[in-house]
C-alpha cells in the first residue's frame, strides 16, 4: 500500500496544469487540505473536524476530513491516501504518536507540510508545527481542584483516599496530563495526606489504552473490590470525561452516591455533553474545558501561513521535543469547569446552548 501511495502521490505531483480540482498552480487558493482525526467515538474530535473544515473553507481552501476509528494502521493508510489525492497540507491528530514516521516521510517527499493537532507526533523530523493546549496545565487544574475540594489547601490534614487514572500510553499528551497532576498531588502523597490504597501510582500502572471508558470502569471495579473493602474513595484523578463516566459507573455499582457513601471528587477533561450534565446532576465533579473553536483557528492559521510562505504564530518553542526536533507550538489555555461556573464558561461563552444542557 505504501508504494502504491507513493506512486499515486508522484502522479499527483506531476499533474501540474492538469484538470485536478485542487490543482493550485502556484496559488494556495482552492488547495485541498487533508485532515486526519483519531476517532468519532468521542464528541470532541467530531467538533474538531467540523471546526477545522469550517475555518479552512472560510479561508478559501477545500478539505478532506477522515477519521481513523482509533486504529493506528487505518490512520496511516488514510494519510497515505490523502497524500495520493494531492493535498497541499496535512493536519493530523495522531492515534498512535509513534506510528506515523514513514507516512510523514512520504508527506515530506511530496512537499506537504504537517501540523500536529492537539497530540504531538513523535520521532519524526517531518512535523512542522504543533497546535495544542498547555497540556501540563490540564493536569495541574485537575489536581488542584481535588486538593482544594478535599480541603487540603485550606488546612485539612486528611488522610484522604485517592485513585489515579491516566490516558492512553500511545498519546504523548498522557504524560503531560499525568505529570502535571502529580506535580500537585505528590507532595500530599509523600506526607500521607493523600493515600492511594491500590498502591498504583506509577504512570505505567494507571494508563487507559485508547482512553476507553469501559477499560477504566473495569479497572475501577477491580480496585474497589480489592482495595476498598473497608476504606472509602474520596477522590479520583481522571484525565478525560469518557473515562470519568466509566469510573462513575463502577462507583455507582458499588453503591457510592448515597448519604452514607457520597461520590468522590472526580475530575475530567473536554467538557463533553454527558459530563457537563453529570456535573450539573452532582455526580462528576469537574472537567477541564478546552475551547476547540480556538484550537481549530490556530491550526488553520498555521496551514494558511505555511502555504503562503509566512511564519505561523507560535508561543512555545521549547517544551515539545518530539525525539527528533523541538516542534514550535502554539498552546492555548485550558479552563477548569464545575457546577459553579459551567453556565458562565460554557453557555455564556457560546460553547453549548442552554437547550443542549437540558
Ligand atoms: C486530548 C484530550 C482528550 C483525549 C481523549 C487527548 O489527546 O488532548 O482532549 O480527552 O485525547 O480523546
Amino acid at each position: 500500500a505504501a508504494s502504491l501511495a507513493l506512486t499515486l502521490s508522484a502522479c499527483g505531483q506531476s499533474s501540474e496544469g492538469g484538470s485536478k480540482a485542487d490543482d493550485t498552480k502556484g496559488s494556495t487558493k482552492g488547495a485541498t487540505i487533508g485532515i486526519a482525526m483519531p476517532t468519532k467515538s468521542s464528541e470532541r474530535w467530531i467538533s474538531d473536524g467540523n471546526n477545522v473544515v469550517k475555518d479552512l473553507e472560510a479561508k478559501g481552501y477545500k478539505t478532506k476530513l477522515v477519521y481513523g476509528e482509533d486504529k493506528p494502521e487505518q490512520q496511516v493508510s488514510q494519510i497515505e491516501n490523502l497524500i495520493a489525492q494531492g493535498v497541499k497540507a496535512l493536519i493530523v491528530a495522531a492515534i498512535d504518536n509513534k506510528s506515523l514516521d514513514n507516512v510523514l516521510q512520504q508527506a515530506k517527499d511530496a512537499n506537504i507540510p504537517v501540523i500536529s493537532y492537539d497530540r504531538l507526533i513523535l520521532n519524526s523530523p517531518n512535523v512542522d508545527y504543533y497546535a495544542s493546549f498547555d497540556n501540563s496545565k490540564v493536569g495541574e487544574l485537575q489536581a488542584n481542584y481535588i486538593v482544594e475540594k478535599l480541603g487540603l489547601k485550606a488546612g485539612k490534614k486528611g488522610p484522604f483516599n485517592i485513585e489515579l487514572f491516566a490516558g492512553s500510553n500511545d498519546d504523548n499528551n498522557t504524560k503531560y496530563f499525568f505529570n502535571g497532576a502529580m506535580s500537585v498531588l505528590q507532595p500530599y502523597i509523600d506526607k500521607k495526606q493523600l493515600v492511594v490504597q491500590s498502591g498504583q501510582t506509577k504512570i505505567t500502572q494507571v494508563t487507559t489504552l485508547r482512553w476507553d471508558g469501559a477499560t477504566a470502569q473495569k479497572r475501577m471495579d477491580d480496585i474497589l473490590t480489592k482495595s476498598y473493602k473497608s476504606e472509602k474513595v474520596d477522590a479520583v484523578l481522571s484525565p478525560y470525561d469518557g473515562i470519568s463516566i466509566g469510573i462513575l459507573s463502577a462507583l455507582k455499582s458499588d453503591s457510592y452516591g448515597s448519604k452514607s457513601k457520597p461520590l468522590p471528587v472526580l475530575t475530567g477533561q473536554d467538557a463533553e455533553l454527558a459530563s457537563v450534565k453529570s456535573i450539573m446532576a452532582g455526580e462528576q465533579t469537574q472537567t477541564v474545558y478546552k475551547d476547540l473553536r480556538e484550537l481549530a483557528k490556530v491550526a488553520s492559521n498555521m496551514v494558511d501561513a505555511v502555504l503562503n510562505d509566512k511564519k505561523p504564530e507560535t508561543n512555545d518553542t521549547e517544551t515539545y521535543d518530539n525525539g527528533s526536533k523541538v516542534v514550535p507550538a502554539y498552546l492555548l489555555e485550558p479552563v477548569s469547569v464545575d457546577k459553579a461556573n459551567y453556565e458562565k464558561v460554557l453557555v455564556d461563552g457560546g460553547y453549548y446552548t442552554a437547550d443542549q444542557l437540558k
